[in-house]
């Protein structure tokens, strides 16, 4: 078989991307590809990941796959492990930021951020860890600046991201030396991800804060690229990055 992504720090390594129909995601996607490795998109939309995968080339999967969805999520490692080897690098990036009030009106969109934020990151890395044992992996959980600070009106996702942090850290501990754990924490990114928001002023506000300074998927994407091809003597744990102007 020819092998199209041969050169880079990459070649030969397999990547797993949750939430690479968009955002983050589809960026990670193209920048890991760029750095030779072979990748799996997983998401909802499927023909958003088949066209992500038709640009990216040979070797590359697209699986549908609901994170909260652990049957999916079962069958899409068995498809990584037969038709690519397995993985070696997971990214935990499916996320939705249902920003609002706390209180009954948004109590199911405080559970499907737990569900989605949380539990999906929780059950996709158990099902991926037996293949990231293999040889050494990287674990990266895409948290969020609400991961270190929490705000009024943010209190449902910042659970969610400090959850993600606490239960990265002792991952970190737990898997060491042979799984190396990352967390991303993002800023404000210009992606889909406050489409869906539907308190309408709190859309706005986010909207508006966004669109004075957001920094781009492809930032972010470097970042993780750079970060999972750093020598495995080291790894860098915990990564901030804000846009310049963002205050807190
Ligand atoms: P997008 O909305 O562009 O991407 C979110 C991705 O998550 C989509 O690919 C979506 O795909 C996927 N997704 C949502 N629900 C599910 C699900 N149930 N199962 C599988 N996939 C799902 O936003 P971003 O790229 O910004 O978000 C990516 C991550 O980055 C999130 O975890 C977010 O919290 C985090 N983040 C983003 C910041 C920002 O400012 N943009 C800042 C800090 C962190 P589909 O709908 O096709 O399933």
């Amino acid at each position: 078989m020819v092998d199209d992504h041969a050169a880079g720090p990459g070649a030969g390594q397999v990547a797993v991307i949750t939430g690479a129909s968009s955002g983050i995601g589809a960026a990670t996607a193209r920048a890991l590809t760029a750095q030779g490795y072979r990748v799996a998109l997983l998401a909802r939309r499927v023909d958003r990941l088949e066209q992500l995968a038709t640009e990216l080339g040979s070797g590359t999967l697209a699986i549908a796959a609901d994170v909260t969805d652990r049957d999916a999520l079962l069958a899409a490692a068995d498809r990584v492990q037969r038709e690519l080897g397995g993985a070696d690098v997971l990214v935990n990036n499916a996320g939705v930021m249902l920003l609002g009030p706390f209180g009954s009106e948004q109590r199911e969109e405080a559970r499907r951020m737990v569900e989605v934020n949380l539990l999906g990151a929780m059950t996709a890395t158990e099902v991926f860890l037996p293949q990231l044992r293999q040889g050494g992996g990287d674990l990266v959980n895409i948290s969020s600046v609400a991961g270190r600070t929490a705000r009024a009106g943010n209190a449902a996702y910042a659970a969610t991201k400090w959850g993600m942090n606490g239960w990265s850290e002792a991952l970190r501990q737990e898997l060491q030396p042979d799984i190396r754990v990352t967390v991303i924490e993002p800023g404000a990114v210009a992606t889909e991800l406050t489409d869906h928001i539907t308190d309408p002023s709190t859309k706005q506000n986010t909207e508006q804060f966004y669109a004075q300074l957001a920094i781009t998927a492809e930032d972010v994407a470097d970042v993780i690229a750079f970060a999972v091809t750093r020598p495995r003597r080291m790894t860098l744990n915990e990564i901030l990055i804000r846009p310049t102007a963002q205050p807190g």
